[in-house]
């Protein structure tokens, strides 16, 4: 075996239940690009002999850490445990084989010689003697520590980048599951002695790993490192958030030294704030802007307080983009309405103080409509809002001071301008369409709903001559505003639509 080097190393786990498939997993993730490979010696049933191991190991294709993992510690080895540490011991005789990994609850007496992986799993939560845990595993014999914990929040999260910083031989710590991503993105800035990610979806080894080619096409890990900054999208659920690509995208189009990252945070003010309260704690993670989705906004304004925030974003009551300074202090700004607003002035080619006046119809009266209705006023639109439940019109309208109706009546409206808020149209119904005609006022047609591209609404307002302005160009407004607010360089917006677009599939 080879003397341990301390580069953080994307280690790739390979689970293949035959040595064949293992090896040509092996070939597999070199050409993915990872490091090394972890061979779950544990997935091969039955358990290989010494002629298997060899067929495995010899003159594998890149460095190997051997693994065995029983199943007390989450692994599928059920055999005796003197034949689990023996077969460590015969892959530990390979040239190929780095290192071995061995838990933590075997016995030191009875821990294969050679460059070991000490490691300590827990499947349930992150244990409350955590730094005791990692002491012991410092003070070991082996030539690396590894933890790994199931997270509630990416709060408790953090605790894997404090174990990293407190240890003083290489360590690998991270938290499992959606709420951990972040110590996996993360690992090299902190230099971590490697971090997992999977061969493909549905290969992982364990709940939260991303695949090698997330890890280093959508996640940046070949540019990370330790003056990174860090940036990331809160709300739940997350997982099919657009952001981290765009944002991801954009930094590598500008060789801007940051990425992006998704934070599941549950809904709830106590979790928010517990999350930012984490972040407050931990200067050295660099964290400078995030953006904030469903159900989070609201929660963000509150935690921010409305001093430290724009004017229309506490009108609104929504913050969607925060931005932290070196120091940690906090500025929120809701970049929807401007990136809305935006999007409707660049194709009227009029200014945004030109809306005064002007006759906007907006249907719905959720989230989004909230943010444009606000907006319009502050513009000096005349707004008239059209919903569904008409109570809730009515309560938007009185806010402030428009006129509220039935979304039945919006075929009879007499606005120049129609904007729908509503989900009407949007994928999978896309036949359906909040106006049955174009009512002959209505010269531009604004639809937020932006997949599919060109809404049934949209079409039919091409079709009667007006000018149509599509949710695709709201929703990258908002990106490329959050992006310049963070970085003070302009965004490479083509790029961020591209991103968009291929991500709908077109
Ligand atoms: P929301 O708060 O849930 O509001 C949904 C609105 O749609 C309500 O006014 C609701 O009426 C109405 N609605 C839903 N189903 C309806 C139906 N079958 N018939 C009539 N009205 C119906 O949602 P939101 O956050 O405001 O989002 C609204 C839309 O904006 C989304 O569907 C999305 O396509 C679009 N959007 C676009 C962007 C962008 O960047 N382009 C960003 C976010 C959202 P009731 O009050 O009667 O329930």
């Amino acid at each position: 075996m080879n003397p341990v080097e301390t580069t953080t190393r994307l280690i790739c786990p390979l689970t293949a239940t035959t040595v064949e498939e293992m090896r040509a997993e092996m070939v597999a993730a070199v050409a993915e690009g990872a490091d090394m490979v972890e061979c779950r010696l544990d997935y091969l049933d039955p358990p290989p002999d010494d002629e298997q191991l060899a067929d495995l190991l010899r003159d594998a294709p890149c460095a190997v850490l051997a693994t065995c993992r029983p199943v007390r510690e989450g692994g599928y080895f059920d055999g005796e445990e003197s034949h689990r540490l023996a077969i460590l011991t015969a892959a530990g005789t390979f040239d190929s084989v780095e290192i071995i990994d061995v838990e933590i609850d075997v016995p030191a007496d009875d821990r294969p010689t050679g460059t070991t992986i000490l490691s300590h799993h827990d499947f349930e939560h992150c244990p409350e003697n955590l730094d005791d845990i990692a002491r012991e595993m410092d003070a070991s014999a082996a030539a690396v520590s590894k933890t790994a914990f199931v997270v509630e929040g990416p709060d408790v999260a953090l605790r894997a980048f404090d174990v990293i910083r407190a240890c003083r031989k290489p360590t690998l710590a991270l938290a499992m599951g959606e709420h951990g991503v972040l110590t996996r993105i993360l690992a090299k800035k902190f230099g971590a002695w490697g971090m997992f990610a999977s061969l493909g979806v549905g290969k992982e080894s364990a709940p939260g790993q991303l695949t090698v080619t997330d890890m280093k096409h959508l996640y940046r890990w070949d540019a990370v490192n330790p003056e990174t900054r860090v940036f990331g999208v809160i709300g739940c659920p997350i997982a099919h958030s657009m952001s981290p690509a765009i944002h991801n995208a954009a930094f590598a189009a500008t060789e801007y030294d940051g990425v992006y990252v998704p934070l599941r945070i549950e809904p709830g003010r106590e979790t928010f704030n517990n999350f930012l309260d984490a972040v407050h704690e931990r200067p050295w993670l660099d964290l400078r802007g995030l953006s904030v989705t469903i159900p989070h906004k609201e929660n963000a304004l509150v935690y921010i307080g409305a001093e430290n925030c724009d004017e229309l974003a506490v009108r609104i009551g929504a913050v969607n983009t925060i931005t932290l300074d070196e120091t940690g202090s906090l500025r929120g700004d809701n970049t929807d309405y401007a990136g809305a607003i935006d999007a409707l002035c660049d194709a009227m080619n009029i200014a945004r103080e030109q809306l005064a006046g002007k006759r906007v119809a907006v249907l719905g009266a959720g989230g989004v409509s909230r943010a444009l209705v606000a907006a319009l006023r502050h513009y000096g639109a005349a707004v008239t809002i059209y919903n569904r439940t008409l109570r809730r019109a009515e309560a938007l309208a009185e806010e402030f001071g428009c006129v509220a109706e039935s979304i039945d009546q919006a075929d009879e409206t007499e606005a120049e301008i129609a904007i729908n808020c509503t989900a009407l149209g949007m994928y999978p119904n896309v036949e359906a369409s909040p106006l049955s005609r174009i009512p002959e006022t209505v010269k531009v047609v604004f639809d937020t709903v932006y997949n599919p591209l060109e809404t049934k609404l949209l079409s039919m307002a091409k079709q009667a001559n007006c000018l149509t302005v599509s949710g695709l160009d709201m929703f990258v407004n908002q990106a490329v505003a959050q992006f310049e607010r963070w970085t003070d360089t302009p965004a490479p917006r083509d790029v961020m639509r591209d991103v968009v677009l291929k991500r709908l599939g077109k």
